[in-house]
């Protein structure tokens, strides 16, 4: 039995133009254009791999999420809510029985590369076919809302279209298709609250692990999809998150990081029945036993409040690093976008930071040639990302998204203008980057070890500064907090030597 799999296994590889089931390598575009704020190492646009061994009659599900960190959180749970139907995971596309794209709609670039993956699982859906095989397909995140019915228009080999807001009811949709039905759409924001719907979380995959947290967002910065895709704000209340947290630590995790699309507006019932901030959120979760570290992304700078600034210097769990995207220098350019804010209230906003907690690194996001940008606009943006120094940064070419206001507003930049912009950011915020490292070497710092390295005997972790730390260390580091003397910093990483192995 499992020889004849294997044979046709391979016959399928054989027979696939492009090999969809290798990991796909990042753009060589050389930017962080493709990257996402806070981006999980390289987990977001790669299938995830189970842990599990699976049985061989196990049904198998892969999944490819594209995108941001709430889209890895919502694979995630995807993945545990078809565990309880008897699915696995697997990596390799070629023996999956259900294939899911788990979606990004916020720049045109991650868009359009959905329909190109499906162009490749339709040969393969065929050819699988040819051998006995069923294959249901389906198109889930924030493409998925945006674009509804047309995704089946344009790829009539999808079964399934999910929108965010629906994935607890991925099991019936799945027995309908099963059933005969064909082409089932899905982009209703329900009534139902789909975290109560889901299954309780499996085993951690690492000892880092995402929490969402608030989803949605009414600020409708004129260029931004996501008020569209996710809907408005909604915020989980603080004894669902608190118990999440537990079920989390209590199998394996010690450091969360709290995402939402504008994670500092939270505003989750609390056990009195108001809303709590989400400060008061970091210190519910603070006082779970085993958790030792909480971050929290993507904040937006007018939501940032007092009692969130004084968090960074009260709550030692919290760690010294803040995402704190300001997207334009220019104060023209930031009032065009809608943002409320201008590049001296970003200023004055980081001073309060640092001035209770002045080691605490600073990451941002930053659009370049929105419509309209001068010359002087984008001076203005290089001139504020000197001025603060950033530990890292997300920059991105403005991309026109059907539907916002700015996809109509005059003055589009020219495609060359834009990569020429990103090109000189770059350069100045590596920079940037080299240098923040470059202060770590001679330092000791705590590293909680994620895991094995590339190279044998390898260990990766991260720096309270979110630092990713290499160091030569056996598998029984993982999942700890380990002092680690920095030797050695490059733009993206430090290596060192864990204390006491020196
Ligand atoms: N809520 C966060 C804030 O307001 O700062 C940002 C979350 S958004 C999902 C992530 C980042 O994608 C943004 O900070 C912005 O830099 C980038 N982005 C969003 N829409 C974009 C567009 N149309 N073109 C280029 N970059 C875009
Ligand atoms: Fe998009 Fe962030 Fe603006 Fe909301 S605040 S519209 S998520 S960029």
């Amino acid at each position: 039995m499992l020889p004849r799999r294997t044979a046709l296994l391979q016959e399928i590889r054989s027979n696939l133009p492009e090999a969809l089931w290798k990991l796909e390598e990042w753009d060589s575009e050389r930017s962080l254009d493709d990257f996402e704020p806070l981006l999980a190492d390289d987990v977001a646009a790669h299938p995830r791999q189970s842990d599990v061994e699976p049985r061989p009659e196990a049904k198998r599900v892969f999944i490819k999420t594209f995108g941001c960190q709430m889209n890895v959180y919502d694979s995630e749970r995807m993945s545990e809510a078809l565990a309880v139907e008897g699915y696995v995971e697997t990596a390799d596309v070629a023996e999956a029985d259900l294939a899911i794209l788990n979606t990004c709609h916020i720049r045109e670039k991650a868009a359009e590369k959905v329909y190109s993956d499906l162009g490749r699982l339709r040969d393969l859906k065929s050819l699988r076919a040819k051998s006995g095989k069923e294959t249901f397909i389906t198109v889930a995140g924030c493409v998925a809302q945006a674009e509804g019915d047309e995704i089946v228009r344009r790829a009539p080999v999808v079964d399934l279209v999910l929108g965010p807001q629906n994935y607890h009811r991925l099991p019936e949709f799945l027995s309908r298709l099963r059933g005969g039905e064909a082409a089932l759409v899905e982009t209703a924001f329900p009534d139902e609250d789909k975290f109560k719907a889901l299954p309780a979380r499996s085993p951690a995959k690492s000892a880092s692990a995402f929490l969402t947290v608030q989803e949605g967002c009414d600020k409708f910065c004129t260029f931004c999809v996501v008020p569209y895709t996710r809907g408005m704000e909604f915020s989980r209340p603080v004894a669902a998150l608190v118990e999440e947290a537990r079920a989390l630590v209590a199998r394996g995790v010690r450091e969360l990081t709290l995402l939402g699309q504008n994670v500092n507006g939270y505003h989750g019932e609390g056990a009195d029945g108001h809303a709590t901030t989400l400060a008061g959120l970091i210190r519910h979760l603070a006082s779970v036993d085993g958790l030792q570290r909480i971050r929290y992304t993507t904040s937006h700078p007018r939501d940032m409040t007092d009692d969130l600034v004084a968090a960074h210097a009260e709550e030692e769990k919290l760690m010294p690093y803040l995402h704190l995207p300001f997207q334009s220098g220019s104060d023209r350019v930031l009032a065009a976008m809608n943002r409320k804010h201008t590049a001296d209230d970003y200023l004055r906003l980081i001073e309060r930071v640092r001035a209770v907690r002045p080691d605490i690194a600073m990451s941002t996001d930053i659009i370049v040639g929105f419509p309209g940008e001068t010359d002087a606009d984008f001076q203005a943006t290089v001139d504020l990302v000197k001025t603060v120094g950033f530990a890292y940064a997300y920059c991105f070419k403005y991309s026109a998204r059907p539907g916002t206001p700015a996809s109509s507003m005059d003055g589009q930049v020219s495609e060359a203008v834009k990569r020429e912009r990103l090109e000189r950011l770059q350069a100045v915020l590596e920079d940037g980057h080299r240098q923040f490292n470059a202060a770590s070497v001679g330092k000791t710092m705590p590293v909680l070890f994620e895991k094995a390295g590339r190279q044998t005997g390898q260990l990766v972790g991260r720096s309270p500064y979110l630092q990713l730390v290499q160091v030569d260390g056996g598998p029984e580091f993982i999942g700890e907090i380990v002092d680690v003397e920095i030797r050695a910093a490059g733009a993206n990483s430090l290596s060192g030597v864990i204390r006491g192995s020196m």
